[in-house]
């Protein structure tokens, strides 16, 4: 805490991976001996840049820019840029901590990385997030590379973004490195799913967890927050899969459709219009805008937190299992306090923490890297059948270390210890680095 003064995000997701390793450090005394946990809370390359652009009226802006490459013991640093006024170091590295785990536990060759800005991209016209964007990346383009550092989208960061910042990237370096961002349009490098990854494989998570305890989606009534891409997608795989989600937010309310949430009117208001969710109502007048209300108000079978981090307060957790929830998979990072995390446990709340159920989308990121590299694209059907092995193997591997460490359906544990001792294998046999 002194060494990182004032970077509570950080210190909370370092608390909860190391308080939940403790039983794989006792098993493992040449973890300590080979300083793994001071090493590993430690990031490799911590960069912090000016971005200074100019709006539509001329006005100079100055934000600032910030990549932590945290650890590239199993692969090239991977993880997304934020683009939001919250964005400070604290937050950067919460991000990267928790991603040097999740990339281990999809078993594929990534290491773990995060980026990006206060900068508020709302309200922003498409010239100002491009001239954003390029000034973003003219600093950005020195430190990342197909085999060093591949950033990707993460809050305020979609397909728009990533393409201004892929076109400032070729243009300084006069290379096609497709391989150097993903999260790409199709038409120039980006793989099928991948824009779907992170909300498909959080309910295939869930599908799984289910599944575990002889129970299914099926008629299932789901509470989804955020409304941004992990969101959408979420509520597009339920749908798919019989579940009916009823209720989804954004930063001012939230929206409560008891029919189920029509996908594509919320993906037109979204991702084309880019509208705001109330703008929902007008087109499904039966359908409420509950102007700032708590999403958690809803009463449901499953909740999935797909906005931002600490959205559940112990509050929250109370009203959700009175509600009648028994099962939470997060979508965002850290959405979940930990007082709510204890709260759910008391109370028999089954609980996926995100860097399990969220990590289909870096997975699919990884995907599109292969592709990449082989000048290969995969259609969809097959990108998603990967996607759901992917999930499946995931949940499967934080299960088994559950039960191996005696704490069955604990996935917090799970997921963190096995994570962990993945990365730690690897820096033990890399040598002092
Ligand atoms: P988007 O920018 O597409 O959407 C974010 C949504 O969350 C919006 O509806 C936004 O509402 C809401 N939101 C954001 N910040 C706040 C806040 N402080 N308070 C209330 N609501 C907020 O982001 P993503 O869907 O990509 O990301 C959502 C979460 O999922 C994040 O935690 C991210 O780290 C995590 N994640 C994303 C991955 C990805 O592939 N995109 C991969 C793994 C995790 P509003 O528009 O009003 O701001």
């Amino acid at each position: 805490v002194a060494r990182n003064p004032g970077e509570v995000e950080f210190h909370q997701a370092v608390r909860e991976v190391l308080e939940s390793v403790e039983p794989a450090l006792a098993r493992h005394p040449e973890y300590a001996e080979a300083k793994i946990v001071e090493r590993i809370c430690e990031p490799e390359r911590q960069i912090i840049f000016r971005v200074p652009w100019e709006d539509d009226r001329g006005v100079v802006h100055i934000n600032r820019g910030f990549r932590v490459e945290f650890n590239s013991a199993l692969g090239p640093y991977k993880g997304g840029l934020r683009f939001h006024p919250s964005v400070y170091l604290g937050i950067v590295k919460f991000l990267g901590f928790e991603q040097i785990f999740k990339n281990a536990l999809t078993g594929m060759p990534i290491g773990g990385g995060k980026g990006g800005s206060d900068f508020d991209p709302k309200g922003r016209s498409d010239r100002e997030v491009m001239r954003f964007c390029q000034s973003f990346m003219t600093e950005l383009h020195r430190h990342i590379g197909e085999t060093t550092d591949v950033p990707a989208g993460d809050i305020g960061v979609g397909g728009r973004e990533i393409g201004f910042l892929f076109g400032q990237y070729r243009r300084i370096t006069n290379r096609y490195d497709a391989g150097v961002l993903t999260g790409k349009g199709l038409a120039y490098g980006g793989a099928q799913v991948r824009r779907e990854a992170t909300g498909y494989g959080c309910v295939f998570f869930a599908q799984e967890m289910l599944r575990a305890a002889g129970d299914s989606l099926d008629g299932k009534r789901i509470v989804v927050s955020g409304s941004g891409n992990v969101a959408i997608y979420a509520i597009e795989k339920v749908q798919q899969l019989g579940g009916v989600a009823v209720a989804c937010s954004d930063s001012s309310g939230y929206l409560l459709d008891e029919k189920g949430i029509d996908v594509e009117l919320l993906k037109r208001i979204k991702e084309v219009e880019r509208g705001r969710l109330g703008d929902y109502v007008q087109s499904r007048p039966h359908a409420t805008f509950v102007a700032g209300g708590s999403v958690w108000e809803v009463p449901c079978d499953v909740a999935v937190p797909c906005a931002t981090q600490n959205e559940i307060s112990a509050e929250d957790a109370v009203t959700l299992v009175k509600g009648g929830c028994v099962l939470v998979v997060e979508g965002a990072n850290m959405p979940t306090t930990p007082e709510a995390v204890r709260l759910f446990g008391e109370a028999g709340v089954r609980f996926a923490p995100g860097k399990a159920a969220n990590a289909g989308g870096v997975a699919a990121s990884a995907l599109e890297m292969q592709q990449n590299a082989s000048r290969d694209s995969w259609t969809f059907l097959q990108s998603e059948q990967k996607l759901q092995e992917i999930m499946s193997d995931i949940h499967a591997r934080c299960y088994a270390t559950a039960e191996e460490y005696g704490m069955p359906g604990n996935y917090v544990a799970g997921a963190n210890i096995d994570g962990f001792r993945r990365v730690a294998e690897a820096m033990l046999a890399q040598g002092l680095i």
